[in-house]
């Protein structure tokens, strides 16, 4: 993505978007939103080459300031939603070297989260590996972790607009897992932004709309076929992920008026 820089106001940034410490008060770092271990070590590489003032202008990776405590907090749990990505797209929990290189690699330097992931809700071990169809019970208070912590960092880097609040709505679900009604709904680009529904003068967001680049509800790519969001903020502010077009997530803050 092209890096823009954000103009919104300076004392929107004076907490960690996630735990509300003033970042004045406390260790803080960049935290990439998306998870960095989402995207392929090829854009990684590259994103680390314009961090470091030596990459292409559209390898920027977004980040955002939050304090050092959430951004280690959330590692062990981006790194078990990794495991699980790399599992079910692999279709095993120890997959085939050859066949899923990167894949392969993930898991056997994690065999906690292997050994976690073969234990059924009930606490039983099952013997599916290798076995079809094969199946997991992921711990999804992990993923809804990840899956918060990736929509605040998309709205506070597109809106430069902290939503400190716990949201009201998250959501995740397989896309295939979506009825045809459902996923057009879910797909569906908002309206062109009016006036009205403008982000806060200097956002992010402003640049992309003046550039005709994004709209309201519009997808934003980070990579294709691995990650893109969208934010709608025109009522509640909600953020919309895919997930290595295999999961969709929805994370609202704000409840809809009835209509
Ligand atoms: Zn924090």
């Amino acid at each position: 993505m092209r890096e823009i820089e954000d103009f919104t106001d300076d004392r929107l940034k004076a907490w960690c978007i996630h735990c509300g410490a003033a970042i004045a008060n406390v260790r803080s770092n960049r935290d990439h939103v998306p998870t960095k271990s989402f995207l392929t070590k090829a854009l990684r590489g590259r994103g680390a080459d314009y961090d470091r003032g030596a990459g292409d202008d559209l390898d920027y990776l977004p980040q955002v300031f939050i304090c050092q405590g959430c951004n280690s907090g959330f590692s062990p749990d981006e790194n078990y939603f990794l495991c699980v990505l790399h599992a079910v797209m692999a279709g095993s929990l120890y997959p085939d070297q050859a066949k899923h290189p990167e894949a392969a690699t993930v898991l056997r330097s994690n065999r906690h989260v292997v050994r976690s992931l073969k234990q059924m809700p009930d606490g039983q071990l099952s013997l599916f590996d290798d076995l079809q169809p094969f199946t997991l019970f992921p711990d999804f208070e992990k993923i809804r972790r990840v899956v918060i912590k990736n929509a605040r960092g998309h709205a506070y880097h597109e809106l430069g607009e902290p939503l400190l609040e716990a949201p009201d709505h998250v959501a995740f679900v397989q896309l295939e897992r979506l009825s045809p009604e459902q996923r057009e709904a879910f797909e569906s680009v908002g309206t062109d932004a009016d006036l009205a529904a403008w982000p806060e003068v200097g956002s992010r967001m402003t640049v992309h709309l003046l550039n005709g680049e994004a709209m309201t509800g519009g997808w934003i790519t980070v990579e294709p076929g691995r990650y893109r969001y969208a934010i709608d903020w025109s009522g509640p502010v909600l953020v919309k992920t895919v997930i290595w077009e295999y999961i969709a997530t929805e994370t609202r803050w704000g409840t809809i008026d009835p209509a």
